[in-house]
């Protein structure tokens, strides 16, 4: 499916998953984002999630963060980061129906990407999520993987690995910033 067709369908009855870190804000590679201080929201990814929110009916967040598994940082830190960052999207017009985190160390984990537990935990939640009419925007294979396991939109933000040969299996757009895919959207509603 090329850009412009999902530009052009998208509306209140599409859900967007995003993955958090290389997304929402900047990635610490190698690392995890351990506190609050440490948390940097990614160059217009506010102003983004403000356009998004008048798009698209539901914004969940699914992100693994095996740190909290590792030990490396608490349950509870976590749940502050989510709730902070949630809060300061809201303060500038976005919205995030709810935060998913995996803390599982194990790949083998139903809710560590690329398996789909976060996805079917937020149908549950959002029982109007239709997974044909989702979108997923993330900065690995593995959120692409996800993605692809529902049947959902693919976007590849390119803030980590360097940008990939299209067409992908997995891929369906890929762009260098949330901000950058945004206005895409924004731009074919209004000639729409
Ligand atoms: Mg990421």
């Amino acid at each position: 499916m090329g850009a412009f067709d999902i530009q052009a369908q998208v509306d209140k009855s599409w859900t967007l998953f995003l993955d958090r870190d290389g997304v929402i804000n900047d990635e610490i590679v190698g690392s995890y984002i351990t506190d609050w201080d440490e948390f940097r929201f990614c160059d217009g990814a506010l102003e983004a999630l403000k356009t998004l929110n008048e798009i698209f009916g539901n914004i969940v967040v699914v992100t693994n963060q095996r740190g909290v598994g590792r030990g490396i940082m608490s349950f509870e830190t976590l749940k502050d980061i989510s709730s902070r960052m949630t809060t300061e999207i809201e303060v500038n017009g976005g919205r995030i129906d709810k935060v998913y985190a995996c803390t599982a160390v194990a790949d083998t984990d139903h809710n560590r990407k690329p398996n789909t537990g976060m996805a079917i935990q937020a149908k549950e939640d959002f029982p109007q999520i239709d997974f044909k009419r989702s979108v997923m925007v993330g900065n690995s294979l593995s959120d692409m993987e996800f993605g692809k396991r529902m049947a959902m939109h693919t976007v590849f933000l390119t803030t980590k690995h360097a940008a990939h040969q299209l067409p992908h299996d997995l891929i369906d757009e890929q762009c260098s910033s949330l901000l950058t895919w945004a206005k895409t959207i924004k731009v074919a509603e209004v000639v729409g």
